[in-house]
């Protein structure tokens, strides 16, 4: 495994629409592990999308301390609700802000073993995953701000 250099807001690949990953292989697998570790070298992540590390696949990494998922082509399927989030990012450090996400979000996705699972959150995980899916086609979350928070 190996840390990847996290690509911050001026880097036009954060802009990027995402390409759907065709085959969940020893490769697609090698990038999540990555990802992963990526991840736990931050001071406060709870999750990396690939194009934070520079590639324009459809990946993400999440974990809001209940364990890590790994999600291969994630789609929100399902949304209910709203809460009042604070979030920030990796790639956009020193930055906080308010903004409305779905309550309730229930995500398609492939495991890194390429069996498809779903997946349903509230609360933080619910926010996080939206963040990141957003990556996929970026969005970033300074985007969706509706105030930022000194
Ligand atoms: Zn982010």
């Amino acid at each position: 495994m190996a840390l990847r250099q996290i690509r911050l807001f001026d880097d036009e690949i954060l802009r990027k629409k995402c390409k759907v990953v065709e085959e969940v292989n020893d490769k697609i697998k090698l990038i999540l592990n990555d990802m992963a570790e990526t991840m736990y070298n931050t001071e406060n992540g709870g999750g990396l999308a690939a194009p934070q590390v520079g590639l324009l696949l459809r990946l993400v990494v999440v974990d809001m301390g209940e364990g890590l998922i790994k999600l291969v082509n994630p789609r929100i399927i399902d949304k209910e609700g709203t809460q009042e989030v604070i979030e920030g990012c990796l790639s956009i450090p020193n930055t906080w802000g308010k903004l409305i996400r779905p309550g309730k979000v229930t995500v398609k996705a492939l495991d890194e073993n390429g069996e498809e699972f779903i997946l349903t959150a509230t609360g933080e995980l619910a926010k996080c995953l939206c963040h990141e899916i957003d990556h996929l086609d970026g969005i970033l979350f300074t985007d969706l701000v509706t105030e930022y928070i000194k």
